[in-house]
Parts: structure tokens; C-alpha cells; sequence
């Protein structure tokens, strides 16, 4: 029967929309809501038809037919219905809930008339059809439908006929047209059911549907970049205020030191430059860490290192951040920590540092507990590090936030508060690098626990056994050798001296000393040479200045003579160097202090052995043993003197980096504003080692670089660059630089540069 295989094809279609729309996940919208009506409505019409198809074959109730082909009508009104407010949704959705009222009256009244009129069934083997009202209401009720859509459309402002979401429309009407041709050449065949199902298949096609899941995942990467986004730009503004604080201070002490009248008020304002300075880098460097980590640039350095003496040193740094607050912090070591281990001492540093920061940063009073014990194992020791303190504590929901970057908790509370946010964020960075763990315990308002688990290689587990293992390692820097000198301590006061002596012995000097002036004068006159005499001002009957004065007189060669007094207020300094003295050392004597009197008078006049230096050793290694006041320094005749060339567009910049050059009178250093004045000194005299600046502009730093070595200059030209982001290191050697170094620069950094490169034969 033509009849049925027609509307078994439509349901077969229907089934299939219903497949593929329904797995599929959808946007839920007007649009969406009526097309999955009208497909409910035409699965019932191809059910309903079909059953009547069935019923024919079976049963042929004409019951059963009549109220299968009213349903059917219904089906189709319906249908009708949603596809016109479908049109009525694309051109007027403003009006859509007037016309659905509208619609909604219409159809119960259609309904009416579904359920009244009559319909009269032939159903033979050959013919199934229905004739009578219902069929003829049920067609006009179609062309009503068309009439109303194509005024929809042609009477709405857009004028936009050739929209995608008409095809559908045009498609039923043009369906509808043929079929009234059709049927009648085939009066019996129905047509209904397939022509709905085409025009929705058609419509799945045409319907606004995107793709829910990509919808999804856009709008979830679009709310965590809101998030990140919102977070840099706290962070920015947080940061602006943060390097803004530093730098107030820079320059309003710069202003106060062209006011000063004296050197010495000068200096205390100097000393509150630095003081800021070093915050400012600290922010920087923090910024860099955590960009390096970002970018997969951070390294570990491993050396040997001491433990105790790192986490010691870090403790003694933290004590001035507490400043007036009523904390005490108390240090603990267990007995069995490795003297001497392998790994990277500086990120230990670095963590302990962030650690201690905050525990003292954000505790008011009560205690700061920093206990270090270990579980040795075979050659391994794990350290087990933990700072506790009794300050603000951190809410249980807030500690996963604790190390995301640019995070800081209780904001309302840190207003008074500096931080970034970042140094937890690279704490917990530098602890897996290092293959550890840190765990924190917090109780808010109580106070917090951090403990850092690290496990290193042991070297030696005793100060004995260290230098055992030392003797024989020749890749060592060794220091200045001043064991050679002759140095004269003179001070009334036994105590003073003993320390003096003590002081000196660190560095192999085995000093002579007397208690008086007179004693002093006596030596000079009876023949000991001295290469440095230290000399105490307040003496009873012969003081310091008159004591100096005899000296004068009484030798023939100028003996520096360094002022060794209590006498520390300002202006002391000019006064003695006034009265004939070559410097002035406060008591009580700072290690770093002697050891610049050290370097600069006993460098001149001293006979220095020279040492053995390893020059594949890494920059922080060295930098990390100068800052162990162990130095590398070699004799240079002065004839031997080594040439330096400063290039750089900024003058203060060269002034800079003139003054760190000056302490080491083995050089002379001259400058460059530009690159092409760089090639032109180049030409006319040879030079040692070059410093490039990067940044100049016409001729920058690489180019000169490689205009340098075109014209056969081999010499080491190290960059010295304010270009510090991660990879700049690596990109600059790739560019042929022998060294980097990122600016500002501190005197070691340069030391490490000149000892390398400089004074190594
Ligand atoms: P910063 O201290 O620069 O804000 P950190 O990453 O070091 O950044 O710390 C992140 C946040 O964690 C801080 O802002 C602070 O709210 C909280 N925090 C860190 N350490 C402690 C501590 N010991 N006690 C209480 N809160 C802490």
C-alpha cells in the first residue's frame, strides 16, 4: 500500500531528528524550545497516521479511524501553529507573547472545529482516504497558517526575504502547493506527514544551534581570564604602590642629601637610599623569579654549601624587620645537621627568607620559631625546616589560595602590610624544584606552622671533615694572601687590642701591637717596617693624632696610618683624615670594614702570592665566596695594569660603574657614550675587558658587540645590561658576550667579573 510505505518513510525521518537533535546538547532558546515542539508534534502526526494505516490493515474500526484523523488534525494544526511562531520569533520577537495570546484563541477554536466536524473514512485494500469537513477545514486551516507567515514576513520592516531561518517556510509552502496537484492525480495518497518531516529535517539545518559544548569551554577559559585578568591588574596596581614606596624614599633622601651641610648627615641618607634600594630589588627580583619560573627558565645551581650557616645568616637578616614589635625569635638547631651539603644553598636561602618574612611580617607579638632538624640517611640528609608563629593565622579555606600568585589573604588587614603576593608562589616553586614539600598548618588568629621538607646530599658532617675533603680541592678560590704583612696595632686598651689581633689572625696576619705612642714611635724609629699601623686616637700622654705626627716625622716612607677610635660621630671621619690619617676604622670594628682597610692599604704594599683560580666556576658560586669575605686578587705591576672600557649612553651609568671599578687599582678604566666612540678607542688602544651597555641608541650593544669582532678584537666583552627578564642570560651568550650581567650591579658582581676574566693570568 503506496499509503503506508509513505508515512512509515516520514516517521523513520522523524525518528531520525529526533536522534540527532536530541543527543545532541543544545543552547536552550526560544528558537530551540519551539523546534523541539514541532518535532513532537510531527511524531505524533506520523504516529497517528500511521495507525491509521495499521488500523486499516487490521481492525478498519471506523471509530478508531475518526478519532485517529481528528488527533492527526490536531497534530497538524499544532504543528502549523509552532512553525508560524517560529517566523513570528525571527521577525517580531518583541510582539511574540502578544501573538502567542493570539494564536492560542485561534487554536482552541480550530480545536472546536476538529472535534465537531465530520469525516467520512474509505478504507479498501487499494485506497485509504478521508473525505468530508474535517479534511477540507484542515486544508483551509493550512493556507490560513501560510497566509499569516508570508504576511509575517513580507509586512515586517527588515524586508530580509532571503533570511536562512524562511527556508523551511518556503519549502512548505512550496510542498503544500504540490501537493494540492498531487493528490489530485493521486487522490489517496497522504502527503502530510512526510512534508512535515521534510521541513524539519530542513530545519535542522537552519536553526540557530551552536555548539553547546564549545559555548562551554569559551565561556569557562573567558571566566578564568576574567579571573587572571582581574588578578594582574590588582597585582599591577598593588605593584605600582609597592616599587611607588621605595622610590619615594629613593628620591626624597636624594633631595635631603643635596641639602645636607655635612658628609656624615649625607651618608644617613644615603644609608636610607640603600635601605629602599634593596626592598626595590627585592620587589624586582621577585617579579624576574617568577617570570624565569613562568617560562621554565629557573635552574638549580647545586653547590656545596653549610647549612647551618645559611638559615643563621638568614635569621640575623630578619631581625631588623621586626623592628619594634614585641616578637621574640628563637632559633634551634638539631645537633645532627650535616657541616657541608650538596645542592642549592641559594633557594634554600631564598625559601627560608619567605618564610621567616612573613612569619615576622605577619605576627604583632608573642614569637617566631625557627627549628631545623634532619634525618640523615646514607649519603642523604632530609632537612625538616619550620617556622611558627604566633601572629594572624589564615582561615582553613583561604590556604589552598595561600601560594597562587599575586594572591595576598585578608587584604582589609595588609593595607599597612607590604607584599606582592608572589613570595609563597615562588617558595612553593623553589621546594619542588628541589624535590621537597611544604606543608602548612594555620589556626586563625592563633598563629601559623610552615615546615619545609628538603632532601640534600651529605658532604661532610663536621667542620673536620669539611676541610679534610677541602685540602684537596683545588678548584677552591682562595683568598688575598695578607699572611705576608706587617701590620702594627696600637691601643692602651689590652681588650681592644685582642680583639684587633683576633680580627687580623682570620686573615693569616700575625700583628704586632704596643699600649702607647711612645711604645709605637719607638718601634718605627728602631727600624720595624710596617705596611699598616692601626692606631687608637684616645690614649693618655700621647694621643693618636700626636703619636701620628712622630711617625711622620720619624720615617721616611709614608706608612698609612689607619685612625682605629671609639670616637664614631659624625664628622669624625673628615677630622682624622684632616689630621694627616689615611682612614678611619670605628670600633667596634665590622668584619667588612677591616677588610676593606685590608684590601685597599695592604694590596699596595704587600707582596701577594698568587692563587689558583678555576675559572669554569659559576658566577653565584664565586659571588656566593666573596660574599664569605674570601676575594681573589692578584699582583699587578704597574706597568701590568689591565685597560677597561665602560660603554654606556647614560653617564650616570658609567659613573656607576667607574666608582665599583676604582677600589681594585689594578685597572684603569676608561668610557664610551656610544658604540661607535667604543670602536673608535678600540682602535687606538687595547683593552682588557669591555662592559657593553645594551640599550644605546643608533649603534646598540650587540652590534657593536659584532662590529668588535669583526675588526678582530677577541678580548672578553661582558653586557652589562638592565635587560634582566628571563632568557636574557642565555640570549646575550648566544649573541657572543663572554659574560652577563644585569644592572644595578654590586661591587662583587664586578669583582667576580674582573677575577675571571680580567686577572687570571
Ligand atoms: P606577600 O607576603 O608579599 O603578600 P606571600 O606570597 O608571601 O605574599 O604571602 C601570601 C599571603 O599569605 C599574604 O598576603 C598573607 O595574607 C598570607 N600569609 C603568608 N604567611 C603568613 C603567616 N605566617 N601568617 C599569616 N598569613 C600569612
Amino acid at each position: 500500500m503506496a499509503n503506508g510505505y509513505l508515512t512509515g518513510c516520514a516517521l523513520a525521518i522523524c525518528i531520525l531528528i529526533c536522534i540527532v537533535y536530541f543527543l545532541k546538547e543544545r543552547v536552550d532558546n526560544k528558537e530551540t524550545k519551539l523546534f523541539q515542539y514541532m518535532i513532537f508534534c510531527n511524531l505524533a502526526e506520523s504516529f497517528f497516521t500511521n495507525m491509521i494505516v495499521l488500523v486499516a490493515m487490521t481492525v478498519n474500526s471506523t471509530f478508531l479511524f475518526k478519532i485517529l484523523n481528528r488527533l492527526d488534525v490536531m497534530a497538524i494544526i499544532s504543528w502549523l501553529t509552532l512553525m508560524f511562531l517560529y517566523i513570528s520569533n525571527v521577525y517580531n520577537g518583541n510582539e511574540y507573547d502578544k501573538t502567542k495570546r493570539f494564536i492560542m484563541i485561534v487554536d482552541s477554536i480550530f480545536f472546536l472545529f476538529t472535534l465537531i466536524l465530520d469525516v467520512e473514512i474509505i478504507a479498501s485494500n487499494e485506497v485509504l482516504d478521508s473525505k468530508g469537513p474535517l479534511p477540507n477545514f484542515a486544508l483551509l486551516v493550512g493556507g490560513f497558517f501560510i497566509v499569516l507567515m508570508l504576511l509575517r514576513v513580507f509586512t515586517n520592516k527588515k524586508k530580509d526575504f532571503f533570511n536562512k531561518k524562511l527556508v523551511p517556510m518556503y519549502f512548505l509552502i512550496f510542498f503544500l502547493i504540490a501537493m494540492v496537484f498531487l493528490r489530485l492525480a493521486l487522490p489517496s495518497v497522504n502527503f502530510v506527514s512526510i512534508i512535515i518531516s521534510f521541513v524539519n529535517l530542513i530545519m535542522i539545518f537552519t536553526i540557530e544551534n551552536p555548539d553547546i559544548k564549545m559555548i562551554n569551554a569559551l565561556n569557562e577559559a573567558k571566566l578564568s581570564a576574567e579571573k587572571a585578568n582581574r588578578a594582574k591588574s590588582e597585582f599591577l596596581s598593588n605593584m605600582s604602590h609597592e616599587i611607588r614606596t621605595p622610590l619615594n624614599a629613593i628620591v626624597g633622601f636624594s633631595d635631603c642629601i643635596l641639602d645636607e651641610d655635612t658628609l656624615e648627615s649625607a651618608k644617613d641618607d644615603a644609608k636610607d637610599i640603600k635601605l629602599a634600594s634593596e626592598n626595590l630589588l627585592e620587589i624586582v627580583n621577585g617579579i624576574l623569579d617568577i617570570s624565569k619560573i613562568e617560562a621554565d627558565k629557573m635552574e638549580i645551581v647545586e653547590t656545596n654549601y653549610h647549612p647551618v650557616e645559611i638559615l643563621d645568616n638568614v635569621a640575623k637578616l630578619i631581625k631588623p624587620r621586626i623592628g619594634e614589635k614585641p616578637i621574640e625569635l628563637i632559633v634551634k638547631y638539631a645537633p645532627d645537621i650535616p657541616y657541608t651539603i650538596y645542592g642549592d644553598g641559594g633557594k634554600l636561602r631564598q625559601i627560608v627568607t619567605n618564610i621567616l618574612t612573613n612569619a615576622v611580617k605577619y605576627t604583632e607579638q608573642g614569637h617566631v620559631v625557627l627549628y631545623v632538624h634532619c634525618v640523615n640517611e646514607g649519603d642523604f640528609s632530609k632537612l625538616i625546616i619550620s617556622v611558627e608563629d604566633t601572629g594572624r593565622g589564615i582561615k582553613t579555606e583561604q590556604i589552598d589560595k595561600l601560594f597562587t600568585k599575586f594572591q595576598r589573604l585578608d587584604e582589609d588587614k595588609n593595607t599597612t602590610l607590604e607584599g606582592t603576593g608572589l613570595g609563597l608562589a615562588i617558595t612553593k616553586r623553589f621546594v619542588e624544584m628541589m624535590g621537597g614539600k611544604i606543608v602548612v598548618q594555620s589556626k586563625y588568629g592563633e598563629g601559623s606552622k610552615f615546615t619545609v621538607y628538603i632532601r640534600q646530599k651529605i658532604v661532610a658532617m663536621n667542620k673536620l671533615e669539611d676541610e679534610e675533603i677541602n685540602e684537596f680541592n683545588t678548584t677552591q678560590i682562595k683568598l688575598y694572601d695578607f699572611s705576608a704583612a706587617r701590620v702594627l696595632v696600637v691601643d692602651d686598651n689590652k681588650v681592644n687590642i685582642k680583639v684587633a689581633l683576633k680580627l687580623l689572625s682570620n686573615y693569616g696576619i700575625k700583628a704586632d701591637s704596643c699600649d702607647s705612642g711612645f711604645e709605637a714611635v719607638s718601634k718605627v724609629q728602631t727600624g720595624s717596617s710596617y705596611d699598616l699601623i692601626l692606631l687608637d686616637d684616645m690614649m693618655p700622654k700621647m694621643s693618636g693624632v700626636e703619636t701620628l705626627q712622630k711617625i711622620r716625622e720619624s720615617v721616611v716612607y709614608d706608612i698609612p696610618v689607619v685612625a682605629l677610635t671609639a670616637n664614631a660621630l659624625s664628622g669624625m671621619r673628615e677630622k682624622y683624615l684632616a689630621e694627616g690619617f689615611d682612614d678611619y676604622l670605628a670600633k667596634p670594628i665590622e668584619k667588612n670594614e677591616l677588610y676593606r682597610i685590608l684590601i685597599t692599604f695592604l694590596n699596595r704594599e704587600t707582596k701577594k702570592k698568587e692563587e689558583v683560580i678555576d675559572t669554569s666556576v659559576n658566577i653565584n658560586e664565586e659571588k656566593e665566596n666573596v660574599e664569605n669575605t674570601t676575594i681573589v686578587q692578584k699582583t699587578v705591576d704597574d706597568e701590568n695594569k689591565k685597560n677597561i672600557l665602560v660603554v654606556d649612553d647614560n653617564k650616570i651609568n658609567i659613573k656607576i660603574a667607574k666608582k665599583l671599578l676604582s677600589h681594585n687599582e689594578c685597572l684603569v678604566v676608561d668610557s664610551a657614550l656610544s658604540g661607535a666612540e667604543a670602536i673608535e678607542k678600540v682602535k687606538s688602544k687595547k683593552y682588557d675587558l669591555i662592559f657593553m651597555d645594551i640599550m644605546m641608541p643608533e649603534m646598540d650593544g650587540v652590534e657593536t658587540l659584532h662590529r668588535l669582532r669583526r675588526l678582530g678584537f677577541t678580548n672578553p666583552i661582558v653586557t652589562l645590561t638592565a635587560d634582566a627578564v628571563s632568557g636574557s642570560r642565555e640570549k646575550y651568550l648566544a649573541e657572543g658576550f663572554d659574560e652577563y650581567i644585569s644592572k644595578p650591579v654590586s661591587t662583587e658582581e664586578i669583582d667576580i667579573i674582573i677575577n675571571r676574566f680580567v686577572m687570571k693570568d
